[in-house]
């Protein structure tokens, strides 16, 4: 019995679809490239643009005569399309679909795989028994022993509700898990091999807000930091609101926890930031920024940016410009405002810049941030940076370095999982190149 898995989205949708895999083979299937040979198809969907939704409808309708001539075949769809209020509507225009799963949630389609056997368990237990063997999580096969770098959820949801969001209608209020539960699947990532872990939440620096008395994310990295095997520990998104003194000063303390936070502003203006109800000022974030790189030098800061938001005009988003040229952010995620239905933006205000105009304000801030970032890592030329390799692409070994920039390196060796000091010989503003540092010789006396 194989399952064939397709992923859209980020880095949660990444680490649910490892789940899904991994409680499909607890269950005896093996994973497979090729839809055509699958018993089990999950579609792991995101819906946080359209251009997203359209290519899961694209793929399912790609399905229908796939299900048509092969009727046994499950097809199971998952992630933020369904999300968590039920799929009623889904299910009427879906109905070759045989299986709607909620994001983070493999317990659905383990409790219709297996019907006879445990019917009157909830799908949550399901999900826990077959997922959660003693807080172990086992990766799916394709990936044990070969997977360097995973992503573990830590919050699940979001409860802030900035205006242009669908995540918190489809992924549902915050949850933070319990911290047994992480820190028991990051030693058994570690014990398979794993050797970087990214902790992951809507809003990560929230974790542990909703438990009293629970640890906060500072904590859960100090427990992190403890576990054997583990290189690297990253977390990832930050909202500039909850990024405390505490947290900065444990990424500051210690040494495996890495120098690169990702903090969206979403945009400069006060009043576009309001309008997002993101609850910061631009000068709020600039004091951040200030302060992180005062605490954390070298530390490398990434953010995200939505151009054109409802009424944005031409001086507001210069204040967008503005900002990003004068902190030098290490990377800028680009998007343009797009209506999603449901959101607080899309019932409430107009889309009234045009898609034209939208663009041109993108590639506005691309091509400032291209030379931004051109500058930035140019200083790294000449010098050595320690990479953690992940796998070998098109002939050359990608890695990456303690702030997170994209490292290449030719070398015959198996770099796999090995953290080693490179020499940067290129840098340009996605990657560099660099060479391996020779190794000390060891002296026979
Ligand atoms: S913080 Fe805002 S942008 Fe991020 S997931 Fe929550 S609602 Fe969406």
């Amino acid at each position: 019995m194989k399952y064939h898995i397709w992923t859209e989205g980020c880095q949660m949708n990444v680490a649910d679809s490892q789940r899904v895999g991994s409680s499909l083979e607890h269950l005896g299937y093996t994973s497979t490239d090729q839809p055509e040979e699958a018993d089990v198809i999950v579609l792991n969907t995101c819906v946080v643009r359209q251009s997203a939704e359209d290519k899961a409808y694209g793929r399912l309708s790609s399905l229908r005569p796939l299900k048509e001539k092969k009727p046994d075949l499950i097809i199971n769809l998952m992630g933020c399309m369904v999300g968590v209020r039920g799929a009623e509507k889904l299910r009427a225009r879906l109905p070759f679909v045989d299986v709607f799963s909620p994001p983070s949630d493999p317990g659905p389609l383990i409790s219709h795989l297996t019907q006879g056997e445990v019917r009157s368990i909830e799908d949550a237990e399901t999900a826990r028994r077959f997922l959660m063997m003693d807080e172990e999580l086992v990766l799916p096969s394709a990936e044990r022993g070969r997977l360097v770098s995973a992503h573990v959820p830590v919050v699940y949801g979001c409860s802030h509700a900035c205006t242009f969001c669908i995540i918190p209608y489809r992924r549902g209020a915050e949850r933070s898990r319990p911290v047994g539960d992480i820190v028991g699947e990051v030693r058994s990532l570690a014990k398979q091999g794993v050797r970087e872990i990214t902790l992951l939440g809507q809003i990560v620096d929230r974790y542990g807000v909703d438990v009293p008395d629970g640890p906060n994310l500072a904590a859960l990295l100090r427990l992190i930091h403890e576990v054997g095997g583990i290189e690297r520990i990253r977390f990832l998104t930050s909202h500039p609101n909850y990024f405390s003194d505490e947290l900065i000063q444990a990424v500051a303390e210690l040494p495996r926890v890495m120098p690169h936070i990702e903090l969206p502003i979403q945009a400069g203006d006060d009043e576009v930031l309001r309008n997002m109800r993101r609850g910061y000022t631009q000068q709020d974030y600039r004091d951040l920024v200030t302060k992180i790189r005062r605490e954390l030098p070298g530390c490398s800061i990434a953010t995200d940016i939505i151009v054109g938001f409802p009424g944005e005009t031409e001086e507001q988003f210069m204040e967008t410009y503005h900002v990003l040229a004068d902190l030098k952010l290490d990377v800028a995620h680009l998007a343009r405002y797009s209506v999603r239905e449901g959101t607080v933006a899309t019932r409430r205000m107009e889309d009234n810049i045009s898609s034209e105009e939208k663009m041109r304000r993108f590639r506005l801030l691309e091509e400032q941030q291209e030379q931004l970032v051109g500058e930035i890592n140019a200083k790294y030329l000449g010098g050595t940076v320690e990479v953690l390799f992940e796998e070998k692409v098109k002939g050359r070994w990608r890695g990456r370095t303690p702030t997170n920039k994209l490292v290449f390196v030719e070398s015959e060796e198996d770099l796999r999982g090995r953290l080693l000091p490179v020499t940067v010989t290129w840098t340009g503003p996605w990657s560099m190149q660099a060479m391996l540092n020779k190794q000390p010789e060891l002296i026979t006396l």
